[in-house]
């Protein structure tokens, strides 16, 4: 009878001989455990075959929130489903999202949010301010029909004289757009049925090639709005008051709370209303 090393192809005639050789040149060959006990293998086929038997594989699939493992995906679900341990989970509504947009998106809805924001002329409820931005701009309020996004760009550059959220445009209605390289494209979201329609200005055309010429004139190439994130340098620029608005809503640059979002809004539709007109005139405005 011979004794053969686990690891080289040497024999020994004694069992003390292959382990004192396994030892002097660390021979011993490699161990499989199982998942759950303490036994041990020389193989891991005969280690698979014994958690087979007895159903000692470790669990392996994780909580998205505490450190609960589990053997199957239901069993993680139904924990998750359980104790609300979804990773991006709304307590209030035991709902769970995709994703942290979603979740985000949801946590910012009229369902959490309420309305927040009316329009000063015909009071029609937002839950954002871009939404709110975004009605007068786009011209859809039936009381101020005249206003749009250059007579409310005009507006705010009179009381934004320092530039906290306007940029430094010496000319408005300059018609050179040398600066500006970029293209919008024209989706079919922009199509409402009947026509396609801008969603800057809300005028109509008759083909996406005549709204792509229209969104990509001078006028709606303009960035008139500028994040007032200064310390962070953020520095975005946006052709609306809406897109700009729903910058700081995002929180993307972490400049100001929504709650915050708000409240900037409401000053600023004070002004265009005549009412408790006030000068941007520190970044103090939005803190
Ligand atoms: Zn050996
Ligand atoms: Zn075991
Ligand atoms: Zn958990
Ligand atoms: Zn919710
Ligand atoms: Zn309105
Ligand atoms: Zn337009
Ligand atoms: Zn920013």
């Amino acid at each position: 009878m011979s004794f053969e090393c686990e690891t080289c192809v040497r024999r020994f005639h004694s069992y003390v001989a292959v382990c004192q050789h396994m030892d002097a040149l660390d021979h011993w060959g490699p161990i499989y455990e199982c998942e759950t006990c303490s036994r041990e293998f020389g193989s891991q086929h005969a280690a698979n075959q014994h958690m087979n038997a007895v159903g000692h594989w470790a669990p392996k699939i994780e909580c998205d929130t505490c450190t609960a493992k589990f053997h199957t995906q239901d069993a993680a679900d139904e924990h998750m489903d359980a104790l609300g341990h979804w990773k991006h989970y709304c307590e209030q509504c035991e709902r769970k999202f995709q994703n942290a947009n979603n979740l985000r998106a949801h946590l910012n809805s009229k369902i959490h949010r309420g309305t927040q924001v009316h329009c000063p002329f015909c009071s029609a409820a937002f839950v954002t301010a871009s939404g709110l931005s975004h009605h007068l701009e786009t011209g859809s309020c039936r009381i101020a029909p005249t206003l749009n996004r250059n007579r409310i760009a005009q507006l705010i550059r009179q009381f934004d004289p320092h530039h906290y959220i306007t940029t430094k445009q010496i000319e408005y209605h300059s018609s050179s757009a040398t600066s500006t390289t970029y293209e919008y494209e024209v989706t079919n979201a922009a199509y409402n049925g009947a026509a396609w329609e801008c969603y800057i200005c809300h005028r109509e055309f008759r083909s996406s090639a005549a709204l792509r010429q229209h969104v990509n004139s001078p006028t709606h190439q303009q960035r008139i709005y500028r994040c007032p994130n200064g310390t962070a340098r953020c520095g975005r620029e946006f052709v609306s008051l809406a897109a700009l608005f729903n910058h700081l809503e995002s929180e993307s640059c972490g400049f100001m709370r929504f709650e915050k979002v708000v409240k900037v809004q409401r000053s600023l539709t004070d002004a265009m209303t005549g009412n408790g007109r006030r000068l941007i005139q520190s970044e103090a405005f939005f803190n």
